[in-house]
């Protein structure tokens, strides 16, 4: 049985994520989408919307499970007896950040293997930061998150009207 693990905040996620996950189960047994717990961060969505976000996203898709989980990413790893960790490559601005920690996770436990796949080059510009910024405004992000994920976000900023500037 290969098993990956696919880390990240997924705070929310959104297409980009579901397209990494769909690359990801083509080439393992088990998927395990991660939600790494950043104490210090403060996320919009908890970690059980987040969870049932991502398990409505990806019914479809049979061998993945969603997990959360606070600590090193290594240790975690091991406790699922995983091979590899999937991450998401976008663009270069990516890449100095994803080589530093695949080097890094490599010093720490060196049988576990690194997988980058790029996403359809539609969702290249696509992350969650900039999805939260248009939805407060009232913005159309329709085509980015999947439509539970987009109502959520609705839910989350219900003043959010597509009015418009203000300028001053
Ligand atoms: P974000 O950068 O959106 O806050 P996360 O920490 O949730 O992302 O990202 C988890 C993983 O998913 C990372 O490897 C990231 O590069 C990847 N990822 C995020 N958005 C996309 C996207 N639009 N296309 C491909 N990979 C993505």
């Amino acid at each position: 049985m290969r098993v990956a693990i696919y880390p990240g905040t997924f705070d929310p996620i959104t297409y980009g994520h579901i397209d990494i996950a769909e690359r990801a189960v083509t080439l393992f047994d088990k998927i395990v989408i991660t939600i790494a717990v950043n104490s210090s961060k403060k996320p919009l969505f908890s970690i059980d919307e987040r969870k049932k976000m991502i398990m409505e996203s990806v019914s479809y898709l049979s061998n993945i499970e969603v997990d959360a989980f606070e600590g090193l990413l290594m240790d975690y790893v091991k406790t699922k007896k995983a091979a590899a960790v999937i991450r998401g490559l976008r663009a270069i601005s990516d890449f100095e950040y994803e080589l530093q920690m695949a080097l890094m996770n490599r010093k720490l436990a060196e049988d576990v293997v690194t997988v980058f796949l790029m996403p359809n080059v539609n969702y290249t510009y696509l992350n969650s930061t900039i999805v939260k910024e248009v939805a407060s405004f009232g913005g159309d992000i329709s085509g980015l998150v999947p439509p539970g994920v987009e109502r959520r976000l609705r839910e989350k900023f219900p003043k959010a009207i597509h009015s418009g500037i203000k300028k001053y």
